[in-house]
């Protein structure tokens, strides 16, 4: 496999797979850049060692064929910005005006197509579709970790057609080394946060972390169905009654691996779901009939940022309650600050999942973490052990 910092670019048209799903308000103007910024080091190492670039990504989820508010056309200028030049765009991400506009680049030349999922073919993972992409470029980089849990055209067919020429970008090779580091030999104690809505979809990675942490915290929504699964009672908290049975197998399982598995001890109840709701604080086992827990209580709070102080490997998946809402937010703000604190001290964290990201930032603490994941079902799956059809397709080799 080529390493993006050993590759002669020199002549060469690269075709980079990137994420560009960023948000855009009703004039069509990028809302937070994160994930452009994020993909300028791979643009800049290409085309300073004589290559030329070609980006594609997906924008949105458009239903069928073109619709303007999901082109790419508007980054162009957010992009020719940052670029420090002018970035040139393809209406349509394949056929004859693409060919030829790709053609004609010149070393330093930038091209951006127009949304892949303009085409239902990419998401099916059309081998036609992406052998038509492919020969716009002579070099396949894959730069795209948000989308390399899924089999699509672009992140993971494409790269056959580069048997020789295709490598991480790196994005991917950062996300790759940082998940690695958290699972391969971590730094013991090892804890793992996850908070969110939902248990649903989180039971797999759950059990995952419980053969590999020392201490497990919950909170968010989700800590609801243990709770009400262990007798609790509590009110009209989010619940899902059909997990019952796994809530407890998985308590037992952590018990049996001997994690610290921690639920709140008192949670920050609301008499309806609203930031101007009536509030009181009360046990996680005891509220009351048509109130609901919205965050984690001060007790809690107090019990994990000691267990994250002593800890030297950390893994955040979820607020710990609705921290949108300011009434709402200590628990997910005062776990962002214990884990910038303890990294401060030497723990090494991993953040991710959109919501554990955005309170990160909303909290100003984006340079204190350890590493933020840019993908976060990518992330977890990545942890669960699964293979990534983004990964390997690059690391195959024929
Ligand atoms: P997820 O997408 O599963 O990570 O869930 C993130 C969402 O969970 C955020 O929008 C939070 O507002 C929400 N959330 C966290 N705690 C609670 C709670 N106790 N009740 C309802 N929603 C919550």
């Amino acid at each position: 496999m080529n390493s993006i910092d050993q590759f002669n670019f020199k002549h060469k048209k690269v075709l980079i797979r990137v994420d560009y799903n960023v948000p855009l308000n009703g004039n069509f103007e990028i809302t937070d850049s994160t994930r452009i910024d994020a993909t300028i080091p791979t643009i800049e190492r290409v085309l300073k060692h004589g290559g030329s670039v070609i980006l594609m990504s997906h924008l949105g989820r458009p239903k069928s064929g073109p619709e303007n508010k999901f082109s790419l056309k508007h980054l162009c200028s957010y992009l020719s910005e940052k670029l420090k030049r002018d970035v040139q765009f393809a209406d349509d991400c394949i056929g004859e005006r693409a060919k030829k506009i790709s053609s004609e680049l010149k070393k330093g030349d930038v091209l951006l197509l127009e949304n892949l999922r303009f085409y239902k073919e990419e998401t099916a993972g059309n081998r036609r579709f992406a052998e038509q992409l492919a020969l716009l470029g002579d070099v396949y980089i894959n730069d795209a970790f948000g989308t390399a849990h899924r089999a699509h055209a672009s992140t993971a067919i494409i790269a056959d057609f580069f048997p020789e020429n295709k490598m991480f970008g790196y994005i991917m090779e950062n996300e790759i080394q940082n998940i690695n580091k958290v699972f391969r030999n971590p730094d013991r104690p090892f804890t793992a946060i996850l908070g969110g809505a939902k248990v649903s979809g989180k039971i797999e990675i759950i059990n995952t972390l419980l053969d590999k942490v020392d201490n497990l915290i919950i909170g968010g929504g989700m800590m609801f169905t243990f709770i009400k699964a262990l007798g609790g009672n509590i009110g009209s908290s989010l619940v899902e009654e059909k997990l019952f049975d796994l809530a407890m197998d998985t308590i037992n399982y952590a018990k049996d691996k001997n994690v610290n598995l921690y639920l709140p001890l008192d949670a920050v109840i609301a008499d309806e779901f609203s930031n101007e709701a009536n509030r009181k604080i009360v046990s996680s086992y005891d509220i009351p009939d048509r109130w609901m827990g919205l965050d984690i209580g001060p007790d809690a709070i107090q019990k994990y940022n000691t267990v994250i102080s002593q800890s030297h490997t950390i893994l955040w998946n979820g607020p710990m309650g609705v921290f949108e809402m300011s009434n709402f937010e200590n628990g997910t703000k005062s776990v962002a600050r214990s884990v910038a604190k303890a990294t401060k001290e030497g723990c090494f964290s991993l953040i991710g999942g959109g919501d554990s990201v955005a309170a990160i930032n909303k909290y100003g603490l984006k340079n204190q973490v350890g590493y933020i994941s840019t993908g976060g079902g990518a992330m977890l799956e990545f942890i669960e052990g699964k293979i990534l059809p983004g990964i390997a397709a690059i690391e195959r080799s024929f």
